[in-house]
């Protein structure tokens, strides 16, 4: 089979031919269709994030080995299974499906909560084991799958990660019925949380970023207000005169780096809510008295669970949100199509038909 992959930080992908392997188990074999390229695969070809003050976390510090085949928002169909995914019945050969990707140990707390995506040893697909830049990826077991029954491939891809992401970000938002929501990044991520805001909320959604396209395309899918964060003094200005003074009761931050992180706490209002999504990375000064006196929340998210995924692909079979596909690349084109996202030209999602 062919695969695209990242032999070490900032390289090349290198294309390499191996034989396809036979799933055994409750393995399941994929001929891959589709796969999205997510900002997260261009953290692990740069090697790791951000810690801000000059410090950095390695990936292989964190599992990675290279050279690992990326790519881990998979849309394929079933080739072969191994015995035990054939017994259970529950899919045939041909059937169409989407791989949940961010497999655990089984062994921890989170693993027993049925949270893999928040497992203290994680295995995710197309970070710690070889993913879907390739025509063919094994899926460790038929567990990990959900029918698309009739969800466009290209489509679904961003629900294995960024929509399933902006999901879980989007219901921790909601906790406090949010008159204002506040997304900042109208990417991958945040594109899919305008369309998730307005389909599982009743709130304002205000959108920041710093390039006038993309807000632009913010606005067509439904968000109220947009506003251009390059002033940071002036979109503060802005947000708090949307907010009628008061403050917004939550910010999805899908960037999370200082300029974002500070303005989403300026415009917080008293029980604000702030959810922390994005990898940018960095550090930021916080006055830690505020935070009790305004009784805020900062939280993360990251992912989601089994569960969360088959969730979302239902409200996209529903049509209650439809993930922007923006360009699509053939295998060969997989150094290209990291680099269009690294250079911000990408509105969207972008994705690989190997
Ligand atoms: P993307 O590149 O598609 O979009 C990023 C957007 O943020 C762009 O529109 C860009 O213009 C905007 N932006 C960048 N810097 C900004 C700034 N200072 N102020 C305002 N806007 C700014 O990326 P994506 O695929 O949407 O991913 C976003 C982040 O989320 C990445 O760091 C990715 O690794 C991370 N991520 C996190 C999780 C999680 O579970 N927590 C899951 C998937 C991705």
């Amino acid at each position: 089979m062919k695969s695209a992959k990242i032999v070490g930080p900032n390289q090349p992908l290198a294309m390499t031919q191996t034989e396809t392997p036979r799933p055994t188990g409750e393995q399941v074999l994929l001929k891959v269709n589709s796969v999205g390229v997510c900002h997260s695969d261009l953290h692990l070809w740069e090697g790791g994030y951000d810690l801000g003050d000059g410090k950095f976390m390695k990936v292989t510090d964190r599992g990675v080995k290279y050279p690992v085949t990326p790519g881990h928002e998979i849309a394929g169909t079933i080739i072969e299974m191994g015995d035990a995914a054939a017994a259970s019945n529950a899919f045939v050969k041909d059937d169409k499906v989407l791989a949940y990707p961010w497999i655990g140990c089984k062994n921890c707390p989170a693993c027993d909560a049925g949270n893999e995506n928040l497992c203290d040893t994680p295995k995710s697909v197309g970070i710690f084991q070889d993913g879907g830049y390739a025509d063919h990826v094994i899926i460790p077991s038929y567990k990990y799958l959900a029918k698309l029954d009739g969800v466009d491939e290209d489509a679904a891809t961003s629900l294995a990660c960024s929509g399933l992401t902006s999901y879980t970000a989007i219901k921790k938002a909601n906790a406090n019925l949010p008159k204002y929501l506040v997304i900042i990044g109208a990417g991958g991520l945040g594109l899919m949380g305008i369309q998730i805001a307005k389909a599982i909320t009743k709130s304002n959604i205000i959108c920041v970023d710093l390039d006038d396209k993309k807000l632009q395309t913010a606005k067509e899918l439904g968000a109220e207000y947009v506003v251009n964060s390059k002033d940071a003094e002036q979109a503060q200005k802005q947000i708090m005169e949307i907010s009628g003074s008061k403050g917004v009761d939550s910010v999805v931050d899908f960037v999370n780096a200082p300029p974002t992180v500070n303005l989403g706490l300026n415009i917080l209002r008293k029980r604000g809510n702030l959810v922390l999504v994005g990898l940018f990375g960095g550090s930021i000064e916080l006055s830690l008295v505020t935070v009790p006196l305004k009784a805020i929340t900062i939280q993360g998210a990251y992912t989601g669970n089994y569960t969360d995924m088959v969730e979302i692909l239902k409200i996209a079979r529903e049509g209650l949100i439809n993930p922007i596909v923006s360009k699509r690349y053939q295998l060969s084109e997989a150094n290209d199509a990291l680099q269009a996202l690294k250079d911000r030209k990408i509105i969207g999602r972008a994705v690989i038909n190997p």
